[in-house]
């Protein structure tokens, strides 16, 4: 099963990752755990390339194009590899960001951005994506990397959670939206007992 977590900066993704990677370890399921941007060498590469403020202003197109190489790289070097063999993916982003950041928060054309997305994905979609929703100022996580979408403004950060809800709103069998100002263990039951249901159901 491949399950991503989505949401905006500091809604406290890496945290609900790592505990839902340690729920899957204890309960003895195989699962890899990684990330978009960055979650190979190239993507590593790329993700510091564009997040990097030395690197300077980056185009809408060419910053869509870049996430885009990174997901067709990971897609082809880990996801699909380790769905092939029967593992568990807990990705952390994956083509939603790419919509919602470089479509609705940089306007893009939103269609247009998620047919980048698709193309560079094969059109491999997530059987469950898990959205940690809040407003941009409730953000409850460190923020840990200081780059280049510091300066992007609030009124961006809105536009791109508004997105992220949207898409979970268009198919809700495919999405779990989980508020992410609850206590983290509340937020990690909810997602455990949705992962349990994909995986038992
Ligand atoms: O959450 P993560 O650390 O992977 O994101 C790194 C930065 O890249 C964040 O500031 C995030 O907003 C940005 N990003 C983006 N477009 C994407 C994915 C991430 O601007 N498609």
């Amino acid at each position: 099963a491949f399950i991503v977590l989505e949401g905006g900066d500091g809604v406290g993704k890496s945290t609900q990752a790592a505990a839902l990677v340690e729920w899957l370890t204890a309960r003895g399921t195989p699962h890899v755990h990684t990330r978009q941007p960055g979650g190979t060498p190239l993507g590593a590469s790329l993700r510091s390339l564009v997040l990097d403020p030395a690197t300077g202003d980056v185009a809408p197109r060419a910053e869509a194009l870049i996430y885009a190489a990174d997901k067709a790289q990971h897609l082809m070097q880990v996801v699909e590899p380790a769905l092939a063999e029967g593992l568990v993916v807990v990705c952390d982003r994956y083509v939603d960001s790419m919509i919602a950041y470089q479509g609705a928060g940089r306007a893009l054309d939103v269609a247009e951005v998620e047919q980048v997305a698709d193309w560079a994905t094969a059109g491999r979609r997530p059987e469950l994506t898990i959205l940690l929703d809040a407003a941009p100022g409730d953000a409850v996580a460190q923020i840990a990397e200081k780059d280049r979408l510091e300066g992007a403004g609030d009124e961006f950060h809105r536009r791109v959670r508004a997105h992220f809800l949207h898409l979970a709103e268009a198919a809700p069998e495919r999405y779990l939206v989980v508020d992410a100002r609850l206590p983290i263990t509340e937020v990690t039951s909810a997602i455990t007992a949705r992962v349990e249901q994909l995986l038992d159901g």
